[in-house]
């Protein structure tokens, strides 16, 4: 490995902490730019004390107090975890409503891509056939129509990107009329609508189950383009029902090979941010270049959603500063308290969101992570609020209320409307939906050559210095609109996805 000068990444005048930017970290001994030496080896992406730190004194990162030192910790040490108190959780009350709302941005014109429209507006970045399902009793018999469909009929339909089985845990043995059922209830309903999807859905049913389809998808709701019900009588074994689900997904391809793309303004984006195997890095390039992204994505009009209410309670304060209204602060408050409540009858509060691997990347504890985290949302402010399996109805940046689980957050996105998913990591995860494109970010280098075939954009060089956030975050914007038009992900090409999973607070049975 060559020798190369000390990277240090200090992310706010007042930091008295900053991250290690070096591939493979640096030895003890070294001097950093300032003239602080070295006194422990440090890995990469983790944090060295720049001053003499007090035990009970502030540890400051993003300009915020991430913890309090429980020892002395002297210059150039390493600052990990374990030397790290962390601050309780902002109360909810007394919070900036709506004081800081950033002015409209100048908007940005001329940018489109090729979607397929909807006959409600709405638009397509993929044309897709999906087979809804009521019950995971059917998922099975789901699993090798769809393989069969796109072995056998896909070839003759190529204005037909894929077969998506929208597979789920739902459906029976679950308490159906508790209150909270309401969110997975509305969550596959609302995922049936996605704009992928072309406004009409099959539906593969059992027939004895709670969720029955009029309960999933009531009149009105969306097109049904045919609904096979393993249970009816007309089903005399496993292949008569393999054959009524074959014949019934043809003549719902003749349909969506009609559809053509067109070309429509960015504004008809519906991008969902997520980030997932996050590491120190996170919040230094991955995250920054995406609130660019987010910046440019809402003055071009489209909607944005970010997510994942634990990795954002510790800045609420931020967060209800920058909605667009009291009102939409007050429902951010109201999102935060529900999952407050939630997680305490659980008997768990937001630290239990950090991973080992997260720590093992530089990550302390979920303060610092939530702080790198929310740069996903850019600056814009927030007009609106969604809950957990409820659709986006306010068009710019949106909070969509989910857990921060990878999968259960993508599940709530593309319930809300999500066409185009982008997604950071640091530690590395194939993820994928088969519902809608995810790009994956890199945020260091390492990683984006170790997974060339993984990773669509490395946000590594704004670390070293030879890309810009400005630049790393317009060139994602750049990518978005192609792989909107068609260009496929990583993910894509492999064909990797995640399973939906859903979002049940109510009890099972
Ligand atoms: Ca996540």
């Amino acid at each position: 490995m060559s020798v190369s000068a000390p990277v240090l990444i200090r992310m706010h005048e007042r930091d008295n902490v900053a991250v290690v930017g070096n591939l493979g970290g640096l030895p003890a001994g070294t001097v950093l730019p300032g003239g602080v030496v070295l006194r422990d080896k440090l890995p990469q992406a983790h944090k060295v004390a720049l001053v003499d730190l007090a035990a009970g004194a502030e540890v400051l990162r993003y300009g915020v107090a991430i913890g309090r030192a429980n020892r002395d910790i002297a210059a150039g040490s390493w600052v990990h975890e374990r030397l790290l108190d962390m601050p309780a959780a902002r109360p909810l009350t007394g919070l900036p409503m709506a004081s800081a709302a950033a002015p409209a941005a100048a908007p940005l014109e001329g940018h489109s891509f090729e979607g397929f429209v909807n006959a409600d507006g709405s638009v397509g970045t993929r044309n897709l056939l999906a087979i809804t399902t009521t019950v995971q009793c059917v998922a099975g018999v789901l699993d090798i129509a769809v393989e069969r469909i796109r072995r056998e009929l896909l070839p003759r339909y190529p204005h037909v990107d894929g077969v998506v089985g929208l597979e789920h845990s739902y459906g029976c043995g679950v308490a159906i009329d508790a209150p909270d059922a309401l969110i997975p209830i509305r969550t596959l309903r609302h995922i049936s609508q996605n704009p992928n999807f072309g406004g009409e859905v099959m539906v593969l049913s059992l027939g004895c189950e709670k969720l029955q389809p009029e309960r999933l998808l009531p009149p009105g709701s969306i097109a049904i383009g045919g609904h096979v019900r393993l249970q009816d009588e007309q089903h005399v074994g496993f292949g008569s029902m393999i054959d009524a689900v074959m014949a019934t997904a043809e003549q719902h391809l003749q349909r969506l090979e009609q559809r053509r793309r067109q070309t429509v303004p960015a504004s008809a984006l519906v991008v969902g941010v997520q980030c997932g195997g996050s590491d120190a890095f996170s919040g230094v390039t991955a995250n920054p270049a995406v609130g660019f992204c987010t910046d440019l994505l809402v003055r071009a009009g489209a909607s944005v959603m970010f997510s994942e209410t634990t990795e954002v309670r510790d800045a609420i304060d931020q967060l209800t500063a920058r909605a667009a209204s009291p009102a939409v602060a007050q429902r951010l408050v109201d999102e935060m308290a529900w999952y407050d409540a939630y997680l305490a009858r659980g008997g768990a509060d937001r630290s239990a969101n950090t991973t080992p691997g997260n720590k093992a990347g530089g990550l302390s504890n979920i303060v610092e992570k939530a702080m790198g985290s929310i740069v996903k949302s850019g600056s814009a402010p927030i007009v609106g609020v969604i809950a957990p399996g409820d659709r986006l109805v306010a068009r710019g940046l949106n909070y969509a209320a989910t857990p921060a689980s990878d999968f259960i957050c993508g599940t709530l996105q593309l319930a809300a409307g999500m066409n185009l998913h982008v997604f950071t990591t640091g530690r590395g995860t194939p993820y994928g939906l088969a519902a809608c494109p995810v790009l994956k970010v890199a945020t260091h280098s390492e990683l984006a050559r170790r997974w060339h075939d993984l990773m669509d954009i490395d946000a590594g060089p704004i670390a070293d210095g030879t890309a810009t956030i400005e630049e790393v975050g317009w060139a994602m914007f750049h990518r978005l609109l192609a792989v909107a038009s068609g260009q496929r992900t990583w993910a894509e090409q492999h064909r990797l996805h995640n399973a939906l999973v859903l979002f049940n607070p109510a009890p099972v049975t």
